[in-house]
């Protein structure tokens, strides 16, 4: 008869993540015999279950967590509902995760002791392959990030601290055709400082990262064919399973989407999507430059928009950050769409009307950009994003670089904005780079389709991580 493999997916409790990580259990789904558990915490649990259909045997299990006890709002379970000042007490209330989870795959390995458990977590949750350890099950992390620049921001950790006194740019000493610019470096390990506890937080988790037994990746391996040995070296010859891009498919458009509809207005490739993710956000400075260039350029937008860092949305949307009358101004000439909240992200880049995003260059809006064959202006905030613009930029080839934020502290014009804007919207510049990204983005779709690479790291990532019990199956 055949044994029940069980999963239980555990990811980091920000949309970045907990998006691919449905995504991967529901592709896992789509294999017969296996039994799947997503695990988090109440709230993002229940509002994953309005992501999942109605038919989907996935189970969605919620531990214990009272954010009030972590100095949280009640509710703010979530990286992209928190202020700045907050994300770390969410960072490290993760860790008292730790005892509900542990007894959480211990009850169910009682209670059917002969079918094969998995973990698969999310590596800022570096403590679950202790978990695994002590009760003797297969551990592998997925990374949410592509290979080479989840391999870049890994030797950063374990290289520091860098020497960067002569000068601007360095060279990683592990991989000297890896030049970085110091902006392209988070301020927390520019400053490392073992004394600080968020430092020492994400120590903690990297040096998590190497005891795993493997790791899965968001990304296909004919996309990203010098990431995957960069990434399997960081990870202390690991076995690296590239099994993306896992997207969503976007839903189909309803008569009321007062946003797709707008786009259907304008013409093929003519709106410039505009969204720095579901947590980042620029400066008030940055803010208004960006507003300047985009109504200078003539090119129609759809900018999602959040309050400038340091503020949150308490009291609302300020008029003051923009430049006086914007918002109206765009309104009324059909020119531009602010959306405060949450946009269809996934709806908007496969709409035809969508030309370029301007984007943080977070890795799923990435992976979802160029799937549909939208180049990328690219202004990367924090953490892999930078090095996923450079890669974007110098590799692939479909993305120009805009400005880093880096703390906030880049400083942009509305003159480089209008003149970046003009040429990918409306330039040859912008054409070879819309070329290009629709060929990337059929190299990353035959991935995932019938018999391609990633559907068959899938296989062997199964194969490995749950081995058919021998006399059993
Ligand atoms: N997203 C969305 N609507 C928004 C903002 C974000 O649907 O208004 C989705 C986006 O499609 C992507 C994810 O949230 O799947 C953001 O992940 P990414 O890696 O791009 O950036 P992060 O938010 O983790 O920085």
């Amino acid at each position: 008869m055949e044994t029940t493999k069980r999963m239980m997916l555990f990811p980091f409790m920000a949309q970045g993540h907990l998006i691919p990580f449905l995504q991967l259990a529901q592709l896992i789904e789509r294999r017969n015999g296996y039994s799947i558990t997503l695990i988090n915490t109440p709230s993002n649990i229940r509002n994953l279950r309005s992501y999942l259909p109605t038919s989907s045997s996935v189970h969605l299990s919620s531990l214990p967590f009272n954010p009030s006890d972590h100095g949280l709002p009640p509710g703010h379970e979530s990286m992209d509902s928190l202020p700045f000042h907050l994300l770390f007490p969410l960072y490290k209330a993760t860790e008292s995760l730790r005892p509900a989870f542990t007894r959480f795959v211990s009850d169910a390995l009682s209670l059917d002791p002969t079918s094969p458990l998995c973990i698969i977590a999310d590596p800022y949750l570096g403590w679950t392959v202790d978990v695994a350890e002590e009760l003797g099950v297969f551990h592998a992390f997925f990374v949410t990030g592509s290979e080479r620049s989840t391999a870049i921001y890994h030797s950063l950790w374990t290289l520091w601290p860098l020497q960067w006194s002569h000068s601007d740019e360095l060279a990683l000493p592990n991989r000297p055709n890896v030049r970085l610019h110091r902006s392209q470096v988070t301020k927390l390990l520019l400053y490392g400082d073992d004394n600080n506890p968020i430092f020492v937080f994400f120590c903690r988790q990297i040096a998590h990262f190497c005891k795993s037994d493997g790791v899965i990746v968001n990304t296909a391996e004919e996309f990203e064919r010098s990431g995957v040995e960069f990434l399997k070296e960081e990870s202390g010859g690991m076995p690296v399973w590239a099994v993306g891009p896992l997207l969503r498919v976007p839903s189909t458009p309803s008569s009321d989407d007062t946003h797709i509809g707008w786009l259907a207005g304008h013409p093929p490739d003519s709106v410039l999507y505009v969204s720095f993710g579901s947590m980042n956000t620029i400066s008030a400075s940055q803010m208004v430059e960006l507003a300047m260039g985009l109504e200078a350029s003539g090119t129609a937008f759809m900018w999602v928009i959040r309050p400038p860092s340091g503020f949150d949305f308490k009291g609302g949307f300020r008029e003051e950050w923009l430049p006086e009358g914007f918002e109206e101004r765009m309104r009324e000439q059909n020119r531009g769409v602010l959306i405060h909240g949450w946009a269809p992200q996934m709806e908007i880049l496969s709409h035809g009307s969508t030309g370029a995003f301007l984007s943080h260059c977070g890795w799923n809006s990435v992976l979802e950009s160029l799937c549909n064959g939208v180049p990328i202006i690219g202004w990367p905030i924090a953490g892999e994003q930078f090095y996923n613009s450079m890669m974007m930029v110098e590799e692939i080839g479909v993305c120009v670089e805009i400005a880093r934020g880096n703390g906030n502290e880049s400083v942009v014009c509305r003159e480089d904005v209008e003149r970046i804007v003009r040429s990918v919207m409306m330039g040859g510049e912008g054409e070879e780079m819309r070329r290009k990204a629709r060929e990337v983005g059929e190299v990353l779709r035959a991935a995932v389709g019938e018999g391609g690479a990633s559907v068959r790291a899938m296989d062997d990532f199964l194969r490995t991580a749950l081995p058919t019990m021998a006399g059993k199956d």
